[in-house]
């Protein structure tokens, strides 16, 4: 089989978006299943949707139309902003858009007017995060705008946290998006559909707040994706988190001291390693570096520990015997490294449906923080 390859296990994710989606789903949440890191590749759209995801999302148009070529017809929403340059790639393939510029959502809607079609607003609101959103004593004008226009929908209000400043959701900002929500109902006389309160990072909060108030929907990925919440990085219980895995090839494998010699000056990434002394040891060298993921972000199987990467070449030292020229080595991904890996040209998607009774889910319970 070709390597490097990122082997995915279409199940497990299966799995994960069906667990999430029974949980929230008895807190009056749905599931909006984010696809962004794995541009757009049908058979993860597929394996959300199996799941139950009420919706897919992602943050490139480029995404959306590859899924919608493919022959998937869920309903999608554009996550990030569209770009005015894009509104009618936008309104020709996604159902719905987050936004925060009544100048997008104008041409938005004319855009659809032209291609007789109804484009689906979700406003965003600036929760503290200091990343997109309009400020809540802008939110009551803004929803006006978007209802004084036809083919453009008022769907809702969103928010997200935890992405630019880390600033974490909380009773507090939800009951605010709670409470935005029941004021613009009230002030224009309006239902909204969606109040959609956050990324996985909101997972902790929207399993154990007494009451999630509006909130109806998560957009989800690296729960899905990795089986961790996102505030602290904790596994989820009942979650797959092996559902990704980097395979590279050995192709070296000897005995070499581990303390380089010469004159030390900076490495190929303008580093200074700082030599270290353990005797002689076993270093073994795979076929992938910094062009085809974030070696920082991979975790190395027993005995094999990561002592660097150059854009081709990952450096591993072990205790174990030598591998065999030619042998693969299987790492674990962080969400970084997975990005990386999947929007490599280098790193082969490899499709695998295993059984999900096999894997080790986490059975620890770490739900509440
Ligand atoms: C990426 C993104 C998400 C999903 O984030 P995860 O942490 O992967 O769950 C949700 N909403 C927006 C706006 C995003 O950009």
């Amino acid at each position: 089989m070709s390597a490097p390859r990122l082997e995915i296990n279409l199940g497990y994710l299966r799995d994960n978006t069906e667990v999430l989606v029974e949980r929230l789903g008895r807190r009056g949440i749905r599931v909006s299943g984010v696809t962004k890191a794995m541009m757009g590749v049908p058979q993860l759209a597929r394996a959300l949707v199996e799941g139950g995801a009420s919706s897919l999302a992602d943050s490139r148009i480029e995404n959306i139309e590859a899924m919608r070529v493919a022959g998937i017809t869920a309903p999608m929403t554009l996550i990030r902003a569209p770009m005015l340059s894009q509104c009618a790639r936008v309104v020709a393939s996604a159902d719905a858009s987050l936004n925060s510029e009544s100048e997008v959502v104008s041409a938005l809607a004319a855009e659809a007017r032209r291609q007789g079609r109804v484009h689906g607003v979700v406003l965003m609101v600036e929760l503290g995060d200091l990343r997109e959103g309009i400020l809540p004593h802008d939110l009551e004008a803004a929803a006006r705008h978007v209802l004084g226009q036809t083919g453009v929908r008022l769907l809702g209000i969103g928010a997200n946290l935890a992405c630019q400043s880390g600033v974490a959701p909380s009773v507090r900002n939800m009951t605010e998006l709670s409470a935005l929500a029941a004021g613009l109902e009230h002030s224009l006389g309006v239902t909204l559909d969606v109040v959609s309160g956050g990324n996985s990072a909101n997972l902790t909060w929207a399993l154990n707040a007494a009451d999630v108030g509006r909130v109806n929907e998560l957009r989800l990925g690296e729960a899905i994706l990795l089986g961790r919440e996102t505030l602290h990085r904790r596994p989820v219980p009942g979650l797959h988190r092996d559902a990704f895995t980097l395979v590279a090839e050995v192709i070296e494998a000897k005995q070499k001291p581990s303390r380089p010699w010469g004159d030390i000056t900076q490495n190929a990434f303008g580093e200074r390693p700082k030599p270290v002394d353990h005797g002689v040891r076993g270093r073994v060298i795979v076929a992938i570096g910094r062009q085809d993921t974030d070696h920082t972000g991979l975790s190395a199987p027993d005995g094999y520990e990561i002592l660097g990467a150059s854009s081709d070449h990952l450096v591993l030292d072990t205790e174990m015997a030598l591998p065999p020229i030619g042998s693969e080595v299987r790492f674990g991904l962080n969400y970084p490294a997975l990005l990386r890996a999947m929007t490599s040209p280098y790193v082969t998607p490899h499709f695998v449906c295993a059984d999900p009774i096999e894997s080790n889910r986490d059975q620890t319970s770490v739900t509440s923080s």
